[in-house]
């Protein structure tokens, strides 16, 4: 009988696991029915913009992290696909640092060619997943939105894609609740110009914390504080920028810093990071784990441990994105269609995350955690038929991209990189970053 196949999800991950299984099947292979089902009514995950904040049109929490004017934080010769390159996407090489429009555009150019928007269930929200050990397979609960309906059916295997970048990690501190201003997750964050003028204090040192205000200050507010636990990120801010430790408490104007120092803001936004937060699993199949490169409890990253019919795709910290999505989906296709054994052994398992986690954490710098992920994607690559493609170069790429932010924060984005899928050097973008104030696909291809 066919394999039944539900993929939770279809943002960059789920989409990876359509494209493995279409490209096995373009191949002549059989391959099992694969049922996608995603929350929102569009696929691309966080890369399908909404302005809403809160819950959406059905009143399920907004997935949507994203914000107008993102430009992706890091070079697109770090992602891009090994299979469908930039340049056969747009038809000619474009500068390194897109907007969100434009990879948007990329990310569906190569699901639409490979023709497998039908197999996905859209405003179909993932509601429970319960396993039958007699009968080993998964009953799946979803609820249709459209026609307001909650049906189960069965499946042999779960891919888990759902993202983690969408539930909130809210911390509380002193006097919050009298604060005058508005106080924002960076989840919650869409628009930069609607903190023009003001005084924003900003909570954390991850990337929200460095793109969000580099937005706001590239849109005209007052001044940027940003409040750090352990240490500042150190680089050579504007001067309207400064760093301050960690925030002691608030008064109805006025923040007030562990130093002794403080600063009247309007506005506060929690860039304080995500959960990983699977509402939809049970305790026996839900993932724990903190955002790591080697997550906890999954075999080569991607099979749980407990239970190695349930997958899980994208689930660890990110340099690379698409394509180790892509590494992992085609891996997972191929442990599904029965090309590739997993050990039975569960403590063998076991000890293949506890090696990585070992390893992980005999890094202390960022050059290493980057090899480190690039090995992984090699390593995974190696195993499968997805298309072999230069991980050095990326590496490479990575880390001129950090150097480059050391160099000059606001102007990082105006650097150029060579493809590691085509060879083609990038143009430099027809505008600084700073200076772009326009978003949209049409301005940035512009020549
Ligand atoms: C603000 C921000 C900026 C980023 N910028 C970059 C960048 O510049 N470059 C980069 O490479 N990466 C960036 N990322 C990282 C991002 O995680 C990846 O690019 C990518 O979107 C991850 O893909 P995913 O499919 O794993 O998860 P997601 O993109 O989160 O997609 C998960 C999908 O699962 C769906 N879903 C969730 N729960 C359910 C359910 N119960 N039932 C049905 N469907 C469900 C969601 O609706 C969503 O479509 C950024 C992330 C954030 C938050």
């Amino acid at each position: 009988m066919t394999q039944r196949v539900a993929v939770i999800g279809a943002g960059p991950s789920g989409l990876a696991q359509l494209r493995a299984f279409q490209s096995a099947a373009a191949k002549g292979d059989a391959i099992p029915e694969v049922v996608c089902f995603e929350k929102q009514s569009n696929w691309g995950g966080l890369w399908n913009y909404t302005w809403r904040t809160g819950v959406d049109e059905y009143g399920e929490p907004v997935h949507g992290s994203m914000y107008r004017y993102l430009w992706s934080n890091g070079p697109k010769e770090g992602l891009e696909f090994a299979d469908y390159s930039f340049e056969e996407h747009f038809g000619k090489q474009i500068a390194s640092y897109p907007p969100r429009a434009v990879m948007f555009d990329y990310i569906e150019g190569r699901v639409n060619k490979a023709e497998v928007r039908d197999w996905i269930r859209f405003s179909s929200v993932v509601r429970n997943v319960v396993y039958d050990a007699e009968g080993d397979n998964f009953t799946v609960t979803v609820h249709d939105q459209v026609n307001d309906r909650v049906y189960s059916e069965v499946f042999d295997w779960v891919v888990v894609a759902s993202g983690h970048f969408s539930t909130p990690n809210m911390p509380e501190y002193p006097g919050f609740e009298r604060f005058n201003g508005r106080i924002v997750h960076a989840h919650d964050f869409r628009d930069a110009r609607a903190f023009k003028g003001q005084d924003v204090l900003l909570i954390g040192t991850s990337y929200s914390a460095e793109d969000i205000g580099s937005q706001c200050w590239k849109y005209g507010c007052k001044s940027i504080t940003v409040s750090y636990r352990t240490a500042p990120m150190g680089f050579d801010w504007p001067e309207n920028w400064r760093e301050v430790p960690i925030l002691s408490h608030v008064t109805e104007d006025t923040a007030h810093f562990s130093d002794g120092t403080s600063k009247r803001v309007d506005a506060i936004i929690l860039c304080t990071g995500y959960k990983h937060y699977f509402p939809f699993l049970p305790d026996d199949l839900r993932l724990k784990t903190k955002n790591r490169l080697a997550a906890a409890d999954l075999y080569r990253g991607v099979v749980y441990v407990h239970n190695p019919k349930l997958l899980y795709l994208g689930m660890q910290d990110q340099w690379f994105t698409f394509n180790m999505f892509d590494a992992q989906a085609w891996y997972a296709r191929d442990i599904i269609m029965d090309r590739i054994a997993i050990p039975a052994d569960k403590q063998e398992l076991m000890a293949d995350v506890a090696e990585r986690e070992a390893r992980e954490d005999a890094g202390t710098d960022n050059k290493y955690a980057i090899y480190y992920q690039g090995d992984y994607v090699k390593e995974l690559i190696a195993l499968t038929d997805y298309p072999d493609f230069d991980v050095d170069g990326a590496c490479e790429a990575f880390l001129e991209w950090k150097h480059h932010k050391a160099e000059n924060i606001m102007g990082f984005r105006d650097n150029s990189y060579r493809s590691v899928i085509t060879g083609t050097m990038a143009p430099k973008h027809h505008t600084p970053w700073k200076d772009a104030l326009d978003d949209s696909m049409e301005a940035y291809l512009q020549n």
